[in-house]
């Protein structure tokens, strides 16, 4: 089994190279943001609370996005792995993915960082707003929202992953292809 973590800040490009991954591995692709974004489409419960958090550009408190991500695993079975993809973006949803895989006799193989600047990153959720309507990507307090939610409380998962040696830095800049040789290069040293 291949269970692969993609993490960066918004607009990295988690979710497109999250596609590539996919389809190369033939695994199963979670995105906590979809989930919630599919749940705040069918006027879910879980999608209203969601709302509320993901409007203001704030994280969904952990316990409701560990439940789901765990509700979300056990629907699978039977596969070649998984790509979590944009979770876990605190320590303690870390740990509790470490515990909750490890009692499902699962491991994280590989946790890949795509870097990439402020800047770049801004341009590219502002692009991607326009695009698909997205509304905490149109607007710049959201974006800088996002961005210090996640130096205050994903970055240090960095660290985390570095001390069990599960940390691979890719360079985000530059063309979605460029990119995904990145990735591929990777994968291939790992495997
Ligand atoms: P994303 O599509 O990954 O950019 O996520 C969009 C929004 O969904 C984030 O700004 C958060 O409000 C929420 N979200 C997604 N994943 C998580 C997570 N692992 N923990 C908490 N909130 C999350």
């Amino acid at each position: 089994m291949i269970n692969i973590i993609l993490f960066g800040k918004p607009g990295a490009g988690k979710g497109t190279q999250a596609e590539f991954l996919k389809i190369a591995y033939n695994l199963v692709h979670i995105s906590t943001g979809d989930l919630f974004r599919n749940n705040i489409k069918n006027k879910s419960q879980l999608g209203l609370l969601a709302k509320s958090y993901m409007d203001k550009g704030d994280l969904v408190p952990d316990q409701i996005t560990i439940d789901m991500l765990k509700n979300e695993v056990n629907k699978n079975h039977e596969i070649k792995g998984f790509i979590f993809d944009g979770f876990p973006r605190t320590i303690s949803q870390a740990e509790a993915l470490d515990s909750f895989l490890e009692s499902i006799n699962m491991k994280i193989t590989v946790t890949i960082f795509l870097e990439a600047e402020d800047s770049i990153l801004e341009d590219r959720l502002i692009k991607r707003g326009q695009l698909s309507g997205r509304t905490d990507d149109q607007d710049l307090d959201k974006i800088c929202n996002r961005f210090k939610e996640y130096n205050i409380k994903t970055f240090p998962l960095k660290k985390y992953y570095n001390s069990i040696g599960k940390l691979h830095i890719i360079n985000g800049i530059g063309t979605i292809d460029e990119i995904r040789d990145r990735l591929s290069n990777l994968m291939n040293q790992i495997q």
